[in-house]
């Protein structure tokens, strides 16, 4: 690992060195309006993120992925492992929605609301800022020897990326089996629960390594969704951008001086040094660019103290700068917009058809799939039904086909909320009105009035073989 100055280039990653190894990243201190509102949106969203688990919504966490049982509470909504088409819509939903926002305003997502930008910026980053200083003496600190006050500084600082990587760990792993398991688990000896234990050392240790030392990296070389800017975005997108037309021929002159010949770029590359990705933005929009709005208020800062109008670097549109015009909804914006409703309204159509108070699945009984006798073939039925709704509810089972086919009486089954409870139905047909194999149907019908026909096929032996007479019969 190099940390040799090196400067920002479209011809190249900024924080990979020439040799490959890592180009640490210390973006100066900044204020100033987006940064504020930026902390605020970080608070929130961080707060967010640890009480979701907490907040109960028709009796379960508003965010619950209960795996083990195939149950998935989405704020209030419980979806089980057979309802898993809907993720189709919300994730593909939500991936347009995204394409919207991005075809708009560009990476606001990144620099904004993404949990990864918000716990390396507003937590990873300040736990450090707090420990070792300002940018100057952290870079400071980099170059020094390894002396006892560096080998302290940077110990604390990995023991509280390690400390905060477990806290994070566990509010994670709360979203898999809920706070007051979590709890229970937190006071047992890890080795009755091992998988719980791997689980938060993994994700402690993938954390403390992403955010501690990975970083930036993440967001320019592995996120996809970085990788879809320059498809979604166009000229009329507005984004972080550098006014060249204003700012070129950059060049220094002093606060009173009067040069039409120089633009108000003081080259005092200010931009760069706050910038988390180490980017310049003046050479264009480029993939690096999460769009923080650091460099905003960074440039803010300098016009302020030079006496010229603010937002030389701003959020606007390519065309915005170089013509003036500025076009939020277009072609595409109407496009996405357009799958957008597609879906939904499949979605909902969807919903309407297929949604039911419960589910019912019928399937033959292990085994030998019918048995046969002098008396004639059964066939035995399991059935899986899954109590969806909230309270105890009764079901019951019938079946139909053939005439000859006769179906056992199955008391009427009360499966407690969001259970699932199996049984059995025997299905029979005597020798004499035995017809080979038939189609039939069962109906499962709940007390609050809801059905669901199941197809299946009472199965049995070639019928001419089975009903021909034995041979001392014929004689
Ligand atoms: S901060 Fe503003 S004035 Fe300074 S180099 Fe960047 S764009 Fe130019
Ligand atoms: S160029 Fe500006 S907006 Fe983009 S990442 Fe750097 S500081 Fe943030």
């Amino acid at each position: 690992m190099s940390n040799k100055k090196k400067e920002p280039n479209l011809d190249s990653v900024t924080t990979i060195n020439e040799d490959g190894s890592k180009l640490i990243i210390h973006p100066a201190d900044v204020s100033g309006r987006f940064t504020t509102l930026r902390r605020i949106t970080a608070v929130f969203l961080l707060i967010i993120y640890v009480v979701l688990p907490w907040i109960k919504i028709n009796g379960y966490p508003a965010v619950f992925l209960n795996i083990a049982d195939r149950q998935f509470h989405l704020f209030g909504i419980t979806l089980f492992a057979n309802d898993l088409w809907v993720l189709f819509f919300l994730i593909s939903g939500m991936a347009f929605a995204l394409f919207v926002l991005s075809s708009i305003v560009g990476r606001v997502w990144c620099g904004w609301y993404c949990p990864y930008t918000v716990f390396l910026d507003h937590v990873y980053r300040r736990v450090e800022r707090l420990i070792e200083g300002d940018a100057p003496k952290r870079k400071k600190l980099d170059r020094a020897p390894w002396t006892a006050g560096k080998i302290v500084k940077r110990g604390t600082k990995w023991l509280s990326y390690v400390i905060i990587s477990l806290i994070l760990a566990h509010i994670f792993l709360a979203y898999f089996i809920s706070f007051p398991e979590l709890w229970q688990l937190m006071r047992a000896k890890p080795s009755l629960h091992l998988g719980e234990f791997y689980f938060i050392l993994a994700f402690t240790a993938v954390f403390t390594f992403t955010f501690g030392w990975f970083r930036e990296q993440f967001c320019i070389i592995m996120c996809p969704y970085g990788r879809f800017q320059s498809a979604l975005t166009d000229d009329d997108t507005i984004t972080v951008t550098y006014d060249n037309v204003r700012g070129e021929p950059r060049g220094k002159k002093r606060k009173d001086q009067i040069d039409t010949s120089i633009g108000d770029c003081v080259d005092c590359k200010r931009c760069v040094s706050v910038c988390p990705t180490g980017i310049d933005i003046r050479d264009g929009i480029q993939l690096e660019c999460v769009a923080c709005s650091a460099c905003i208020d960074a440039c803010n800062d300098i016009m302020v103290k030079l006496d010229r109008p603010k937002g030389l670097i701003r959020y606007d549109s390519r065309n915005g700068i170089d013509t003036g015009k500025r076009k939020i909804l277009r072609a595409r914006t109407y496009l996405y917009g357009v799958f957008i409703l597609l879906g939904a309204a499949v979605l909902a159509f969807t919903l309407y058809k297929k949604a039911r108070p419960f589910h019912a699945e019928v399937s033959r009984f292990t085994g030998a799939s019918y048995i046969s006798n002098d008396d004639g073939v059964r066939n035995i039925f399991t059935f899986h039904v899954t109590n969806k709704r909230r309270g105890d509810v009764t079901f019951t089972v019938s079946g139909s086909g053939s005439e000859e086919i006769q179906f056992s009486e199955v008391a009427p089954i009360v499966v407690s909320e969001l259970k699932t409870k199996s049984f059995t139905m025997g299905v029979f047909t005597t020798k004499a009105d035995y017809d080979g194999s038939k189609d039939i149907q069962f109906t499962v019908k709940s007390s609050d009035g809801s059905e669901m026909t199941l197809d299946a096929t009472f199965s049995g032996p070639n019928k001419h073989m089975y009903k021909r007479p034995k041979e001392e019969e014929v004689e």
